[in-house]
């Protein structure tokens, strides 16, 4: 490993400062914040990340998870994963952000991990985290060694001739149905960015996974006032049952009134290139009778547009059937 130097973010223009004179704030970026360390430090020792210099970031007043006045709720960047599964307003108002943090990872892990690093996680392409193989994604320009190789857990939709890989978080699915917004400090002041368009597509410059550039520091995530009569379930297909990324997965969050669905929110991890939002799915199901024909008619909407490889054709069904089922257990008691 290269020596690179290590110092603590005493406040968060301080961080910002220092984090600006990286000439990037993606993969291969000089100057790199560390939260949790459970992503950053695993990509060290492959030799896959490389930075110059490490903030650590731990000791910024970003570990809050709040109650806004207007009922949204606030979720600093440095809150831990197990906090934020286990507080009693996320189990009782955003149980699909509580059940999709409990699918990931390990106990341990999620003690260390945190909400802005879980958000920026690195795919898990084998190809990826092997600095002997070509990726666009690690180095621009040498090639993807996942399109005609070893395919079977990557994406199908979203894809580009440059990349196939997928976002591997299942927190971030979870958010994505519950339209959550990303709130960013940089050089250039604040902004607040909806996480569909956080998240970019990987077209012809996979290297760039987020909106973020240099300096900026995610300070933290608010979510939209609670929905009380909604449904909500996190559901996560995978080769076992633990400690293991998802195949395919949906987070729903729905709403029956009068016999109908009168809300729908649906989200899907494993398959796309990014946390995928499927307002296909939603437009199909809204106003209809909350039953398998509508699941299965939303489903087939969902992944019309899907791009299989040579080895990953099953996740078209099996996404389905994860959309399918976690809509019928959201709507079991309508
Ligand atoms: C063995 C193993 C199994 C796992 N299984 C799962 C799983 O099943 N499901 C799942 O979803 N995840 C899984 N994970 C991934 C895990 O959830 C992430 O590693 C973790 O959430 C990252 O959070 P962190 O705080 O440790 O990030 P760090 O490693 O500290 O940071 C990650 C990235 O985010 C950047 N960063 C961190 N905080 C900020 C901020 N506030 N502003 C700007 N940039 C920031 C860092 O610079 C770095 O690039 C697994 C990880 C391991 C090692
Ligand atoms: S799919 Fe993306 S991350 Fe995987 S080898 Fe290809 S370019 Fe790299």
């Amino acid at each position: 490993m290269e020596v690179f130097r290590f110092t603590r973010a005493i406040d968060v223009p301080q961080a910002i400062r220092a984090g600006a004179k990286s000439s990037t704030a993606q993969q291969g970026a000089q100057v790199r914040f560390i939260a949790g360390g459970t992503t950053l430090l695993d990509l060290m020792k492959l030799d896959v990340e490389r930075p110059s210099e490490i903030i650590d970031i731990n000791r910024l007043p970003l570990d809050k998870l709040e109650k806004l006045p207007d009922g949204r709720l606030k979720i600093g960047a440095l809150v831990r994963n197990s906090e934020l599964a286990n507080d009693p307003k996320v189990k009782a108002d955003y149980t699909v952000l509580s059940q999709a943090l409990l699918a990931g990872a390990s106990a341990q892990l999620r003690n260390m991990a945190t909400t802005g690093g879980n958000l920026l996680q690195r795919t898990r392409c084998m190809y990826f985290r092997n600095d002997a193989m070509a990726c666009n994604k690690r180095e621009r320009g040498s090639g993807c060694s996942a399109i005609e190789g070893d395919n079977r857990s990557l994406a199908i939709l979203g894809t580009s001739k440059d990349c196939i890989a997928t976002n591997p978080s299942d927190m971030n699915v979870a958010l994505t149905a519950l339209e959550a917004v990303i709130h960013i400090q940089g050089t250039k002041g604040e902004r607040d960015v909806p996480i569909d368009e956080f998240f970019l597509f990987p077209g012809s410059t996979p290297h760039r996974e987020t909106v973020l550039e240099p300096g900026d520091l995610i300070t933290y995530i608010t979510l939209p006032p609670p929905r009380k009569s909604s449904n909500q379930v996190y559901l996560k297909l995978r080769d076992r049952a633990s400690y293991e990324f998802a195949l395919a997965s949906a987070a729903v969050v729905a709403e029956v009134t009068g016999g109908k669905l009168t809300f729908v929110r649906v989200a899907l991890g494993g398959v796309g290139v990014k946390p995928w939002r499927s307002l296909e799915a939603e437009k199909a199901l809204l106003g209809k009778l909350p039953e398998a024909k509508s699941f299965r008619h939303a489903a087939e909407a969902a992944l019309h547009d899907a791009q299989p490889q040579s080895e990953n054709g099953f996740k078209v069904e099996l996404a389905k059937r994860s959309i399918t089922h976690a809509l019928a257990l959201a709507t079991q008691s309508a």
